[in-house]
């Protein structure tokens, strides 16, 4: 069946898919709110690990961020967790607005409590964002992500890297033959129609990471057309960068500058054809236009606008450095830490040689930043005209 997009919040939509969400207002204003220890992150990204099992995440994607982490098997209780969403929600300088539930080296929605993690975050009306595959969601998730009253910015983004069983399959590491696309597009179908039959807003977006594996024009055509046809509000194409792991793109399916350049050319007039649709389907080689091939880059404001709690229960620097080895940069472990707590620990007595500090962590734990943290860090470096 055929599901109708929910009309879209253009605006919103169109910024956060091209990396623009807007974090903070001003670069010198913000450095003045972290001197006097009253600034309030834009967002905290909860990534729960599993707590049954002995693997992280629910399949061995070869080009995961997170994949060369280790699964210690430290967790918070999903009481330890609620607490600390009701913490975030109550800050001696005003709240965090916005969780997002996501992974590093995991699934938001394979872990156990989920449900209930985000359901604590909607009675805080806070905004609520999800990144997953969607591999599985319970009808209680699809209830609280669908009510009538929540905030009207609530996005899902689902990961689906595929147009048919094959490449999902391929793309994903995954050596059975079941049909696990299948099942995301019909996960992706229920939330777009339980959100338009309550007439709720839910921003649902996809992103469509492309490879060595998963290229074939027919497949992205096929994918695309399934995709409008689950009722999704846009379709993201774009590239993944090399994993922390890896040096290069030798022995992964992340193709090289030069495929990157091949593939946009031969996908770019499918994609272009789906221009009068009210699904918005986008191609982006971000790093190619926006010329980034470092790692990270410095100065690193993250952990002052979104710092993440990883699945072994640190408050860690941001969305991408959320695992054990990343443990002397984590600002606390919330097994013993009240979140503000953590938060506020950081020395001004010497602000930048504190900052320098954690870049030498950085650059030893070889963290690797994503697209928004290069794109928000370089804000900084231009405002402050600090070399990277
Ligand atoms: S990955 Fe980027 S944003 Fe995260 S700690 Fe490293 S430099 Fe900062």
């Amino acid at each position: 069946m055929t599901v109708a997009p929910a009309p879209a919040t253009a605006e919103d939509l169109g910024a956060r898919i091209a990396y623009k969400t807007r974090y903070f207002d001003d670069p010198y204003e913000l450095v003045e709110k972290i001197l006097a220890k009253t600034v309030v992150p834009y967002q905290v990204e909860v990534q729960p690990g599993r707590i049954k099992g002995r693997e992280l995440c629910w399949m061995p994607c070869s080009y995961c961020y997170g994949g060369s982490s280790e699964n210690t098997g430290e967790r918070l209780t999903p009481e330890r967790y609620v607490d600390i969403i009701n913490q975030t929600a109550n800050g001696p300088h005003g709240r965090v607005d916005k969780m997002i539930f996501a992974g590093y080296a995991t699934d938001p929605l394979n872990y156990e409590f989920i449900d209930d993690l985000m359901d604590t975050s909607r009675v805080l009306n806070q905004v609520i964002g999800v990144h997953s595959k969607l591999l599985r969601i319970s009808d209680r998730l699809v209830d609280v992500l669908t009510r009538p009253g929540n905030r009207d910015t609530n996005y899902v983004t689902v990961s689906v890297d595929a147009g048919t069983p094959e490449s999902y399959n391929a793309t994903h590491s995954i050596k059975s033959k079941a049909n696990l696309y299948d099942k995301v597009v019909e996960n992706i179908a229920r939330l777009t129609r339980s959100r338009n039959e309550r007439g709720v807003p839910l921003d649902l977006a996809t992103n469509y990471l492309v490879t060595r594996v998963n290229n074939d024009s027919a497949v992205v055509e096929k994918g695309i057309r399934d995709l409008i046809g689950a009722g999704v509000d846009s379709i993201r194409f774009s590239f993944p960068q090399v994993p922390r792991g890896h040096e290069d793109e030798v022995g992964t399916i992340v193709p090289t500058r030069r495929e990157v350049i091949e593939i946009t050319s031969r996908l770019k007039p499918i994609i272009d054809s789906f221009v009068g649709e009210k699904t918005k389907v986008v191609l982006m080689d971000y790093d190619g236009e926006q010329g980034i091939s470092e790692r990270r880059t410095l100065p690193c404001f993250a952990r002052f606008i979104y710092p993440a709690i990883a699945y072994d229960g640190y408050l860690s620097n941001c969305s991408q450095s959320g695992a054990p080895h990343f443990r002397d940069m984590a600002l606390g472990n919330m097994q013993t830490r009240d979140f503000w707590d953590a938060f506020y620990d950081y020395d001004t007595t010497d602000f930048w040689a504190t900052l320098e500090r954690q870049h030498e962590k950085m650059i030893k734990n070889d963290c690797r930043c994503d697209r928004k943290e290069h794109t928000v860090n370089r804000v900084f470096q231009s405002a402050f005209d600090r070399p990277s």
